[in-house]
């Protein structure tokens, strides 16, 4: 393998998946439905199939497409767009992230994230050779610091990762805040990267776009997809939106790592981004239900729970059970409780910061969701 994958794993969503499996373990793990998308989209699918839309599409999203998600970001933060040269579809947020870094990012450069992360921008901030510096958030209520950002920006710093709202905490990221790290941004011209795929999802407050904010839409890529909002995580079709002068950089990076993205499920993108109110009101009320559920049942179980604004996700404490780390305590919630969580330690630049905590998934049904809780009841 090479060097600059070699300190990487397997991921830990495949490793804690394999597990469920072979332990019949109830999967709060991996943060993938288990429902499905809704009929319109999956019709509008079908249909394009039937209908010969087979063929690669336009490397940077099918026309339709592109306005149809320019539509949805004007409806969503007033900003608006040029489809054609502002936005590229990509497949999933995964590759929008991968694109941007190897697109933007030369190597030695120094790129900021708040820890814990998604595992996916660590190695893909590696493969561009850039240079990480992290902040952490912690809890309870894993606010951004800001003296600490920046203390750690310097005049090597191209860009500050966010992911908001945030997994694996859940935390949602305030206007304050936002607006903390957007100033900060501009005194030292540092361009923001963010990965905003739970914007649907957030619970008791509202999700704000940092390139909604004065003067960042210039120095933003903001990054989305279908996946969660629609419950189709397996379709991976995503986008990045960001000005002609950074959208090139992505746009080429794409171009030369997948070219194109399946053509049929872009024509049913447009469908479901074109869904009315009542389909997200319905999804945030579904979520509320869901997520109180298994609040309320880990914090019966004994957890102490950082409940999320925002997200699939809750976070907890485990060390009331009396486990050395948050590994040995996901391998005995398997191996002896029949649930799988992921052990948060995975995310964190330090991992040491992370070994109390683990990350529970509440997309699944409330009877998954409530066995889940029984067996923890009874077996932790
Ligand atoms: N984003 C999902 C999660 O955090 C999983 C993505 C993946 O499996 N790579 O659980």
């Amino acid at each position: 393998v090479a060097k600059r994958l070699e300190k990487f794993k397997t991921t830990i969503f495949t490793q804690m998946s394999l597990l469920a499996a072979q332990y019949g373990a109830i999967n709060l793990g991996q943060g993938f439905p288990n429902f499905d998308g809704p009929e319109f989209v999956k019709e509008a699918a079908i249909e394009a199939i039937r209908d010969g839309k087979n063929q690669y599409a336009r490397g940077y999203g099918i026309p339709d497409l592109n306005i149809t998600i320019a539509d949805r970001f004007r409806k969503d933060t007033g900003l608006e767009v040029d489809p054609e040269k502002e936005i590229i579809v990509t497949t999933g947020c995964t590759e929008a992230i991968a694109a941007t870094m190897l697109g933007l990012i030369n190597h030695g450069d120094e790129v900021i994230v708040f820890s814990p992360c998604y595992d996916s921008y660590l190695a893909t901030l590696s493969m561009a050779g850039a240079k990480v510096k992290g902040v952490t958030l912690r809890p309870p209520e894993f606010s951004v610091p800001i003296e600490e950002l920046k203390s750690v920006i310097s005049k090597n710093t191209r860009a500050v990762l966010i992911n908001t709202p945030h997994n694996p905490t859940g935390k949602v990221f305030t206007r304050e805040e936002l607006n903390a790290i957007a100033s900060i941004c501009i005194d030292n011209d540092v361009l923001v990267f963010s990965d905003e795929v739970y914007d649907k999802l957030v619970y008791d407050v509202d999700h704000i776009s940092i390139a909604s904010l004065p003067g960042m839409f210039e120095r933003t890529v903001t990054m989305n997809s279908l996946g969660k909002t629609f419950s189709l995580t397996g379709w991976k079709i995503g986008w990045a939106i960001a000005p002609p002068h950074l959208s090139w950089g992505i746009k080429q990076a794409h171009s030369f790592l997948t070219f194109a993205t399946a053509t049929p499920l872009q024509w049913a993108s447009v469908a479901a981004l074109r869904a009315p109110d009542s389909y997200f009101v319905e999804l945030k009320r579904d979520y509320m239900a869901k997520r109180a559920i298994l609040v309320e049942g880990l914090k019966d179980v004994g957890f102490e729970v950082f409940s999320p604004s925002g997200t699939y996700f809750v976070v907890v404490d485990h060390t009331p059970f009396g486990h050395e780390d948050d590994i040995a305590f996901c391998e005995y919630l398997i191996k002896e409780v029949g649930v799988v969580a992921i052990p948060t330690s995975v995310f964190y630049l330090n991992p040491e910061e992370g070994k109390n905590l683990v990350r529970f998934a509440f997309c699944k049904d409330e009877a998954t969701l409530r066995a889940a809780i029984e067996r923890m009841k009874d077996k932790l």
